[in-house]
């Protein structure tokens, strides 16, 4: 099949969604972010690559490159996870309810491949009071000056 890398579905629209089979995202994803991506895996906390990082940036969707936060927003939350206060925009990130694991959480996905990001909670700092909680392997840094 024809493997896309993923940089060529950037776009700012997220009207255009990614919509590639469970079996299209096996085939072209990495294992270990298919298993969090798809699988909604967890990687264990303080072992992501992008945890530290503080390079000036924008993080996007390892799944489809839409681009969902950015640095400014990058705050050390001590959970072992990248955090962020905000999103770039509100849709980008979509919130689904999430029960598994006997606790009610509040999972996030990329609203343009559904891909698992991780989860949001209402224990951040201020202003927004909310630390959107992010797998490394969900994500790739982009450097910007
Ligand atoms: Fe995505």
């Amino acid at each position: 099949m024809n493997i896309r890398p993923s940089r060529l579905f950037v776009c700012d629209s997220m009207k255009d969604r990614d919509e590639r089979t469970e079996e299209e995202w096996r085939e072209t994803l990495p294992r270990e972010r298919y298993q969090v991506l798809r699988l909604k895996g967890t990687e264990r906390p303080f072992t992501g690559t992008l945890l530290r990082n503080k390079e000036n940036g924008v993080y996007a969707c390892a799944g489809c490159g839409a681009e969902l936060f950015r640095s400014d927003d990058k705050y050390d939350s001590g959970s072992g996870w990248p955090s962020f206060l905000a999103p770039i925009s509100e849709d980008r990130v979509e919130e689904r309810s999430d029960v598994s694991h006997g606790t009610a959480r509040t999972e996030i996905v990329c609203a343009r491949c559904g891909g698992h990001l991780g989860h949001v909670f209402d224990d951040g700092p201020r202003p927004t009071g909310r630390r959107y909680c992010v797998n490394s392997l969900s994500l790739d840094f982009d450097k910007r000056e």
